[in-house]
């Protein structure tokens, strides 16, 4: 399985211009390294700016959103005020998006609910989707993995089966975003909760489909973390916020998932 490194530009750059650069600076090497899938998920105004420069399949580059609605316009002939839908993504050529991710729960009041109806419309509309999952705070307890557990069955209630072909887990403990390196997960710690996560998609779906779902980490992956957590992390790629707005730290992530085995 390739390894998938998806950067997440949140509300960033503020320019065309400056977005333009970091696009064409982690091209050059994303398409260098056949053994990446590397995604990009820019804020929407520009996605249109790329969809032609990746179309071609050999280049191993991908664009995502980070946002889509639940409804197709044929449910309320597209009266859905700001909303972006599936089909708009895809004519982009967006072929992936982030659902559930901490800061649109937070600031946007989005719930296990509209998530799921978001999950399900997006799989519907074959896009792949990058479920984000994770506690706000590890507790020594251990409710944060019934915390967890709950989020997954939630986003993925009453989906079809056949549909989780599709699906990506990105497992993103809240305490870690948007800090220091050194304040990421550590590599046992991940690996640990991706046994975990792989035995809740079991009970959700199977054996089979369970074992292919690729769960990635996010929360703070820099170039001198990226190493131990791949290695060591049980994790199929990550999911890089800050560092995927800086071109030569997220190229020297992509370096190192090509490297490691
Ligand atoms: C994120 O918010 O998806 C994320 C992983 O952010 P950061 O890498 O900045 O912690």
């Amino acid at each position: 399985m390739k390894k998938l490194i998806i950067a997440n530009w949140k509300m960033n750059p503020q320019g065309l211009k400056e977005a333009r650069r970091i696009f064409s600076e982690i091209k050059k090497v994303a398409s260098r390294m056949p053994r990446v899938e590397t995604i990009i998920c820019p804020p929407c105004v520009y996605l249109s700016l790329f969809g032609d420069s990746i179309s071609k399949r050999r280049l191993n580059l991908r664009l995502g959103a980070q946002n889509v609605f639940w409804e197709n316009p044929s449910a309320g002939g597209g009266a859905y005020t700001g909303e972006i839908s599936a089909q708009m993504l895809k004519n982009l050529n967006v072929k992936y998006v982030i659902i559930g991710h901490s800061e649109r729960r937070k600031y946007l009041g989005e719930t296990d609910e509209m998530i799921n109806k978001k999950i399900k419309n997006a799989l519907n509309n074959n896009l792949k989707v990058i479920f984000c999952i994770g506690e706000q705070e590890r507790d020594i307890e251990g409710s944060y993995l019934y915390f967890i557990k709950n989020e997954i069955e939630a986003g993925l209630k009453n989906i079809p089966r056949k549909l989780f072909k599709n699906l990506i887990i990105a497992y993103e403990p809240i305490w870690a975003i948007n800090k220091k390196g050194k304040d990421a997960d550590k590599p046992e710690d991940v690996f640990q909760i991706s046994i975990y996560i792989r035995r809740v998609l079991l009970g959700i779906m199977g054996k089979e489909l369970s074992r292919s779902i690729p769960i990635l980490y996010g929360g703070s992956v820099e170039p001198e973390n990226a190493e131990n957590i791949l290695k060591e992390g049980g994790v199929q790629g990550f999911l890089v916020g800050h560092a995927s707005l800086v071109p030569r730290d997220f190229n020297k992530i992509l370096k190192i998932a090509q490297s490691v085995k």
